[in-house]
C-alpha cells in the first residue's frame, strides 16, 4: 500500500508531482480525504499541481491566482485515480466523473470552483 505520494518524478507512469499536505497516491490531502477527492489541480501562480487550496495555502509562499478563462483549454487537472490530465473545460464539463476512467469526483468540488478557475455565472 501507498508510498507513491512521492515528489520526485518517478513514479511509473510519470504521474505529475502533486504538492499537499499528507497526500497519498490519488492526491486526497489533509483537508479532503473521501473516497471522492481525488482531483488535484495545477495553479496558475506556480505551475504546481495542488491537492487543494488549502494545501497551497499551507505551502506556497504567495497567494493563489485563477485561471482565466481563455486558458480553460490548459491541462491543469488531473484525476488521481488514472492520473490523466484534464483541460479546465474538461472538468469543469464532466459532471463530477473522470472522463478517461469514470471515476466519480467530489460534486462538493464545484463549490470550490471560484478559488481556481475564472469561472462566472452561467449566460443562457
Ligand atoms: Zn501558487
Ligand atoms: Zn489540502
Ligand atoms: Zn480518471
Amino acid at each position: 500500500m501507498g508510498s507513491a505520494a512521492g515528489c520526485d518524478g518517478t513514479n511509473p507512469g510519470a504521474r505529475p508531482r502533486v504538492r499537499g499536505v499528507s497526500t497519498d497516491g490519488q492526491t486526497r490531502c489533509a483537508h479532503y480525504h473521501s473516497e471522492l477527492d481525488i482531483v488535484a489541480i495545477k495553479l496558475r501562480c506556480c505551475s504546481e499541481y495542488y491537492a487543494c487550496k488549502y494545501c497551497h495555502d499551507a505551502l506556497a509562499d504567495h497567494g493563489l491566482v485563477p485561471w482565466p478563462r481563455e486558458l480553460f483549454d490548459t491541462r491543469a487537472v488531473m484525476c488521481g485515480a488514472c492520473g490523466t490530465e484534464l483541460t479546465i473545460a474538461m472538468y469543469l464539463a464532466c459532471k463530477s466523473r473522470c472522463p478517461a476512467c469514470s471515476a466519480p469526483f467530489n460534486p462538493g468540488c464545484s463549490r470550490h470552483h471560484h478559488f481556481y478557475f475564472s469561472v462566472t455565472e452561467p449566460t443562457a
